[in-house]
């Protein structure tokens, strides 16, 4: 019997480099899969349709609320942000573990309803990175950047109520952090019953 997947929550400020941290664990981990959101902002110079996000309308993103398709969805910034539930639990159920990255409302709306979640929160060391690399982005307006800040102040707060933290300020090292909690949740006694329950007395 395959043991399922685990479901891996990723949050942390716009800024933190969530998504290269992400791609680099994926590029070492072959049974780590990305849960890919629908998102009514716009793409990035760079972001690939079905790989980043699903780029969609608000016509649309309220059509698979109302067809309850979403694991879960929030509002970021002015825009949808969601999870589409079926290749989520597809993934999951052939043994992958899934990365999901949400904002903190997301992340709260799947422990709610998958207690079983990882909650990872991964920040820099030094929030005054987080203006630095939104800046660098060169993308979004001043005032979509002054409302990243503050939204990312508002997130710190929630950081205590995550499983881990990673420290992001180089990629590899966040990338190792965040491999070997994924190694120690599979190593859980709970989660290898199997190997004790194959041995009779
Ligand atoms: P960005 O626009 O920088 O790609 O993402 C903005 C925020 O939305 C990030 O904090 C990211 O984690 C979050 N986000 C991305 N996809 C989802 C999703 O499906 N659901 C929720 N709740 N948040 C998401």
């Amino acid at each position: 019997m395959t043991e399922k997947g685990k479901l891996i929550v990723v949050s942390g400020p716009s800024g933190a480099g969530k998504s290269t941290v992400i791609a680099r664990v994926m590029k070492d981990d072959p049974d780590v899969a990305f849960s890919v959101s629908a998102t009514t902002r716009a793409p990035r110079k760079g972001e690939v349709e079905g790989r980043d996000y699903h780029f969609v309308d608000r016509a649309f993103f309220e059509k698979m609320i109302e067809n309850a398709e979403l694991l879960e969805h929030a509002q970021y910034v002015g825009d949808y942000y969601g999870t589409p539930k079926l290749p989520a639990f597809e993934n999951i159920e052939a043994g992958k573990s899934v990365i999901f990255d949400v904002e903190v409302q997301g992340a709260a709306q799947i422990k709610l309803k998958c207690p079983e979640a990882v909650l990872i929160f991964i920040i820099p060391s030094d929030f005054s990175q987080i203006e630095k690399r939104l800046r660098g982005r060169n993308t979004d307006s001043e005032e979509k950047i002054a409302r990243r800040i503050e939204t990312a102040r508002r997130e710190y707060a929630m950081a205590e109520k995550y499983d881990y933290i990673v420290i992001n300020d180089d990629p590899d090292t966040a990338a190792n952090e965040m491999k070997a909690i994924i190694t120690a949740e599979k190593c859980r006694a709970s989660y290898r019953k199997k190997y004790l329950n194959e041995v009779s007395l």
